[in-house]
């Protein structure tokens, strides 16, 4: 007789109307720390998965999707980044992806939850890898508290959080952005996950609208992650002066998605999100 595989799926409601199943073999953490649930599912076809609050957060097949572009895109656009900020990025991808390059100096990670950061690390060590490393400086604690302590102090601000609610809310607030841009050093960008075009265009809208208003120049990208909501996800960037779109420094070796061809693609955006954005207006959408 078949081996019959157990029937046991985590589902998530990436809307009320759409959901996405993963067929699971073992459920190997499942918790609620003082700021969110936290479980982790180890799947039949995308291997182990973060869930933070029902969300899927990274799974082992597709995270460098994501994880790269989070980094390199800025990385590889600014001529000398020394001093970068992680805000969230607790499971620790964004500063793997961030230590690839040899001139940067110092990660400082902000991530509200230390026990996303311990669950990372014992479940995910690929990911976490990078996290023990002596330029990482990890301070559990409010980013929206950390970053108004901080002047003209970080080439690259990273803005890796979940989605715009309760405690991470307000990471996606212009004034939360003012505060990053006080942050940045002269010729400092920021770049920030701003969900899909499919599943959450009023909150993409937003998000580059509150960009507008802290920064001279504000620049959209976009890239696929498969197990995100409906697969396609955006980067929105914040940058005092430099054009993020003009690679300064190559892409670093090992990387799975970014590359130099994809950094120029990425900025290309298809016209149904230029739409959402600006109102059609190609122009405004590149930042010129
Ligand atoms: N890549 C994922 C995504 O795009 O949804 C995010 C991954 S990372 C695990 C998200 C992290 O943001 C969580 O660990 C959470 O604790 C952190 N976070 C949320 N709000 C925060 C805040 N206000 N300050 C610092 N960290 C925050």
């Amino acid at each position: 007789m078949e081996r019959r595989v157990p029937d046991l799926w985590f589902t998530e409601y990436q809307t009320p109307n759409l959901r996405l199943g993963l067929r699971i073999k073992d459920v190997l953490l499942n918790k609620r720390s003082s700021y969110q649930h936290i479980l982790v599912v180890d799947t039949m076809e995308y291997g182990r998965v973060l869930v933070l609050d029902g969300a899927i957060q990274l799974t082992e097949k597709d995270e460098f999707c994501y994880h790269e572009m989070m980094a390199h895109l800025l990385l590889c656009a600014h001529p000398n980044p020394e001093e970068v900020l992680v805000i969230g990025g607790g499971d620790g991808g964004v500063v793997r992806e961030v230590l690839k390059h040899e001139t940067v100096k110092k990660v400082t990670l902000v991530d509200i939850d230390e026990e996303v950061i311990k669950a990372s690390k014992t479940f995910f060590p690929a990911v976490s890898c990078a996290l023990d490393d002596k330029c990482v400086e990890i301070r559990p604690m409010d980013a929206l508290l950390f970053v108004k302590g901080h002047f003209n102090e970080f080439d690259v601000v990273i803005i890796d959080s979940t989605d715009p609610v309760d405690f991470a809310r307000g990471l996606f607030e212009p004034a939360f952005f003012k505060d990053v841009y006080v942050a940045l050093k002269e010729e400092g960008m920021m770049v920030a996950q701003t969900e899909s075009p499919f599943s959450e265009p009023d909150l993409l809208r937003d998000a580059v609208r509150g960009l507008r208003m802290a920064f001279e120049k504000v620049f959209l990208a976009w890239g696929v992650v498969p197990t995100y909501p409906t697969g396609l996800w955006t980067y929105a960037i914040g940058s005092k002066k430099l054009d993020p779109r003009m690679q300064k420094r190559p892409a670093p070796q090992r990387t799975k998605y970014y590359s130099d061809a994809m950094h120029s693609l990425a900025f290309e955006l298809p016209p149904f999100i230029n739409e959402i954005i600006n109102g059609g207006n190609l122009e405004e959408a590149k930042g010129d």
